[in-house]
Parts: structure tokens; sequence; C-alpha cells
């Protein structure tokens, strides 16, 4: 099990008056196997975070390393162990190939792992994979469009582990779903942690999700961190204003997701 941290994470965009600091000096560690939920309204800096922990943006200072391994330079021990952060996103429907067959969009995943797979092998872990996010393994064959989006988001998790990750950094992944299937993914992913002692950052605007599969939560505002602790003690009984807000904002928890009833 693995081990994320950003130590002073700074990412900067643009030059000199225009110049805009989205993460402004960022720590924060995910544990082995557990679960850290990052919370913050929209433009807060979260879908920075997620990018730079998977080498989509460089930071402009700091370090973040995985198991003790630097993995923001340009070396080929930080490009290797930058593999082992995969990540899922928003929009399953752009994130996936219109014209693959979704078992393959899964097999390039493997690719990630560095190691040879023959075809019946692929084959075989493409179908342990959609079995593993309950989807039929008889429909490797299907391109995107003949699956829900819960179906896909599903599909776009499959082809993440595929890769073995070390961590999982999950950026809003059920933002897009309707509510009705939201839990459902949730509920999958609540089961992976378990099963698999997933090492996860999962990032969401919604309190209630993230409290959710959470074990640790960071709030961010502005691009810092204004508070972090257990998930249940921040968002139960927050110290900080700003996440007081943020609680308020959500006019019952967990109301619209019915997340214990939902698989
Ligand atoms: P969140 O995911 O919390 O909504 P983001 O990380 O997407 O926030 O964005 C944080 C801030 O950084 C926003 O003000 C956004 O406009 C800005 N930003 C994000 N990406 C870029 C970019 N590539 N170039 C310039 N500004 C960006
Ligand atoms: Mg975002």
């Amino acid at each position: 099990m693995s081990h994320l941290e950003f130590q002073d994470v700074v990412v900067r965009f643009g030059h000199g008056r225009s110049a805009h600091t989205a993460v402004d000096g960022v720590s924060l560690t995910v544990r082995p196997g557990t679960t850290h939920g990052l919370v913050g309204e929209s433009g807060s800096g979260k879908s920075t975070v997620a990018r730079v922990a998977v080498g989509l943006e460089t930071p402009t200072s700091g370090v973040i390393r995985l198991d003790g391994v630097d993995i923001t330079d340009r070396s080929r021990t930080a490009k290797l162990a930058r593999r082992r952060v995969q990540m899922v996103f928003q929009d399953p429907m752009a994130a996936l190939d219109p014209r693959m067959p979704v078992g393959s969009s899964i097999a390039e995943g493997l690719l990630a792992t560095g190691r040879a797979v023959n075809r019946v092998d692929r084959e075989a872990r493409v179908r342990e994979l959609l079995h593993l996010v309950h989807l039929d393994p008889a429909r490797a064959g299907d391109v995107p469009a003949r699956f829900s989006g819960g179906q896909r988001q599903r599909i776009t998790i499959a082809r993440a582990l595929a890769a073995e990750p070390a961590v999982l950094v999950a950026d809003e992944i059920t933002s897009a779903l309707d509510v009705s299937v939201q839990g459902v993914v949730l509920n999958l992913l609540r089961e992976l942690q378990s099963e698999l002692d997933l090492t996860m950052l999962f990032i969401s605007h919604n309190l209630a999700v993230v409290r959710y599969v959470s074990d640790e939560v960071s709030v961010v505002r502005g691009g810092r961190v204004v508070e972090h602790g257990a998930a249940d003690d921040v968002l139960t009984d927050p110290s900080d204003p700003y996440t007081r807000e943020l609680l308020r904002s959500i006019p019952v928890m967990g109301e619209a997701l019915d997340l214990e009833d939902a698989i």
C-alpha cells in the first residue's frame, strides 16, 4: 500500500500581471489504504491538485512524493512512478474513445503496468475487471454509447484499476451522473476500497459525497487547505467558517443521494 504526499505545492498559471495561483502551498498526505477527500467550491483549485498529481500539470514549486519518490521532476524514475497514480475524470464520455470497444479501452490501462501481456491473458484480465465493476464481461466488445452514464464511469474505473495503481485520483467522478446512479458508483467505490485496500485521493464539491467515501478530509479555498482532519470531525463539526458555509449549502446531507440504499 502506497503513500502520496504533497508538500507546499504551488501551481501558478500565466505570467506577470495575468498570473493566477490556482494552488497556493498545499500540503496533504494520502495514507496507505485510506481515502483522502478534497472538498471545496468550484474554482478552489481541486482539479489542479488532481492534475498535478498525475503529471498533467507541473508544480511551480513544492514536491509530490509517492512512497518517498519525487514524482514531479523530469527524471525517468519520476515518470515511471507517476504511472502508478491513475486518475478517473468527471466525464466518462470524454474519457473514452467512442469508436473503441470498452474492452480495448480497459486493456490500454494494462499497458501502464509495463508488463507484456499476451492476448489470452489480456482478454481474461479485461473480463475480470469488468466483473469487478459489476458489468457483464460478455460486453467487452460493445462501444461506450451502448452503456449508460453510470456504466461508462464504471468502465473508466476498470481502466484505471487495470494499471494496478498505487494511488487512484478521482475528480468529481459522480458530478456528471444522474443522482439515481451516483450512489451506485459511490457504493462500488466503497466496495473496491475495502476489497483492494485502495489508496485514494477523492475530489468533489459535494460534502455528502466526500463524507461517504473518505477517511480524512481537506477543505480547500482559494488554493489553500483551510481545514483538515478525520472526515466525521471536519464534516460534522467544522472549525473553519468556510467549511461551515459549505455545509449549510447542502440542505439535508445525503437526502438527495440515497446512498445506503442505492445498490
Ligand atoms: P476546481 O476543480 O476546484 O473547480 P480548478 O483547479 O479547476 O478548480 O481551478 C482553480 C483555478 O485555476 C480557477 O480559477 C481556474 O480558472 C484556474 N485554472 C485552472 N486551470 C487553468 C489553466 N490551465 N490556465 C489558467 N487558469 C487555470
Ligand atoms: Mg474541478
